[in-house]
């Protein structure tokens, strides 16, 4: 069966492989006998090993391989798949962009339609043929850059009608901006007018109560002036009484 070690080799890996549990099934079990108990333990290791090594690892190994590649594939295919639903061919623009101001499907349908482009190249390609002097500037222009690859013609991040609703957009904001300064600047006004009013008719008031409540003070200070005086009087008028004769 094994005359040279490459069909030894050939027959290990073959059979082994495709036996459950490794090579040991096909070369028969080594019986254990006290007279060969190195030979016994050697047959243990080898079949072991080949049987965790070959039988355990590697082919798991490569089920797990094959299992990746599959599901690396099936990725790809769901990422394709999510590309192709919600980003535009031409333009590239993802669906969100689109449904914040308008509907992404009439923008793939009718704006940017991959097969209008495709009949346009195959136009253009035929119309070269039949009658090439009536082709105008841009057609000549994009058949041209269509046969060297350049793709520069195709509206790659553009859309007319998300530039038309960002310009309308951009003017309501200067408006709403011209409005608010509007605004800010009444707010001004009404702050200057009220700051006038305080220094005039306020600031008259209380300036008024400040002097009435100066008045007040002074009288108040006078006081001690006048009770003296009528103190002094009174005094007066007791010495007068008492310098009188009695009778
Ligand atoms: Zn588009």
């Amino acid at each position: 069966m094994c005359e040279t070690a490459f069909a030894c080799f050939l027959n290990v890996l073959n059979l082994g492989l495709r036996s459950g549990g490794g090579i040991a099934d096909v070369i028969g079990a080594q019986p254990y006998s006290s007279d060969h108990v190195g030979l016994f333990v050697a047959r243990v290791i080898f079949d072991l090993s080949f049987f965790i090594i070959m039988i355990i690892l590697l082919l798991n190994l490569i089920f797990g391989m094959i299992i990746d590649a599959f599901g690396e594939l099936r990725d790809q295919k769901t990422r394709d798949e999510e590309d192709q639903k919600n980003i535009c061919f031409i333009c590239g623009i993802e669906r969100s962009e689109f449904e914040r101001h308008c509907n992404f499907e009439e923008h793939t349908v009718e704006e940017h339609n991959i097969w209008s482009y495709v009949f346009y190249l195959v136009y253009l390609v035929e119309k070269q043929k039949i009658s090439k002097t009536e082709m105008t500037d841009i057609e000549n222009l994009v058949l041209e850059r269509y046969l060297i690859k350049s793709y520069e013609w195709v509206p790659v991040g553009k859309s007319l009608s998300l530039e038309k609703i960002y310009e309308k957009e951009n003017v309501s904001k200067e408006d709403n901006i011209e409005l608010i300064q509007k605004k800010v600047e009444g707010i001004q006004q009404d702050v200057v007018n009220l700051s006038k009013q305080l220094n005039t008719s306020l600031i008259g008031d209380l300036k008024a109560s400040i002097q009435e409540l100066n008045g007040k003070v002074q009288v108040n200070q006078k006081q001690p002036a006048y009770i003296q005086e009528l103190f002094r009087k009174v005094e007066d008028i007791q010495r007068s009484l008492a310098a009188r004769p009695s009778q």
